[in-house]
């Protein structure tokens, strides 16, 4: 009986440690996990195939958090969340539901002559090699949070263009829009969304002019099409500064912004993105 008791205490109390923003996530969104408690260590998360580490919340006492990002091509169903971490030498188990459900993105349909699509050797050894070297990065975890104020959109303009919307070329459903579009005539000043260590800053076959900022712990910001960038790979670069000028660079039909995000290595939709991340010093 006391056994039984002791037991169910301790089952109460970890049960009050772990909090998930959500029970419900959209596919291509993030879900926020906070662990409150003292002396405690090796926290993480186990999520489908992934494995993502807990990291100390610097804006609260005893805490922790995590960032789980959801694939724009996750399965919509029932999953466990499974949290564990090191207490008194032992190692505790949490876990929560999580459902994730359909985004319901809007469908584009694109078509473009076939001859477009003819593959030119050196065109696609490019854009491979610059895809390895953007996941390279994608998917190092910087430790340390570089930012301590609250992350901003690049600039304040019209959306033209929603993340999340389907890409249906000439009636197959080919990708998916993989950032937010910002109206942005050539030569508008593009903001820092938050401070961080610039780690691309390039021409690319696609994306054209790119900064990519690292923000730490897994969290990059994304700025594609520009026209001139400000900063070189290794800078830091602050908040709300111009990291450089929009243009039409790249694979586009016109100027604009595009912006994007990558926690932990996945494509997520940037503007849920920041709305977390925003939450972690207020919760
Ligand atoms: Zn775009």
């Amino acid at each position: 009986m006391k056994k039984i008791l002791i037991i169910s205490l301790i089952f109460l109390c970890n049960l009050f440690a772990l909090e998930i923003n959500q029970s419900t996530v959209k596919n291509a969104n993030t879900v926020l996990l906070d662990i409150k408690k003292k002396n405690i260590s090796d926290v993480k998360l186990t999520f489908h195939k992934q494995n993502i580490n807990f990291f100390k919340n610097p804006f609260k006492e005893n805490t922790y958090y995590a960032l789980l990002p959801i694939s724009y091509y996750q399965q919509k169903k029932d999953y466990r969340v499974i949290v564990s971490y090191i207490e008194n030498g032992k190692k505790i188990f949490e876990g929560k539901n999580l459902k994730v459900i359909d985004g319901n993105y809007k469908s584009e349909v694109i078509n473009v002559p076939k001859t477009k699509f003819k593959p030119n050797p050196a065109r696609v050894k490019r854009t491979k090699e610059e895809y390895a070297q953007a996941m390279k990065v994608y998917n190092s975890v910087s430790k340390d949070i570089l930012w301590n104020e609250d992350f901003i959109y690049p600039l304040n303009t019209k959306i033209t263009s929603d993340f999340g919307t389907k890409r249906v070329y000439n009636g197959e459903l080919k990708s998916y829009h993989s950032g937010t579009d910002f109206r942005a005539k050539i030569g508008t000043p593009i903001l820092a969304s938050n401070s961080g260590i610039v780690k691309i800053s390039q021409d690319r076959f696609y994306a054209g002019g790119s900064i990519v900022i690292d923000h730490g712990q897994g969290v990059y910001s994304c700025y594609y099409h520009l026209s001139k960038m400000n900063y070189k790979v290794g800078d830091f670069i602050k908040k709300g500064t111009i990291l450089g000028l929009s243009g039409d660079t790249g694979r586009v039909t016109g100027p604009h912004l595009h912006f994007s995000f990558r926690i932990h290595g996945i494509q997520v939709d940037p503007l849920n993105a920041i709305s977390l991340l925003n939450q972690l010093k207020r919760q």
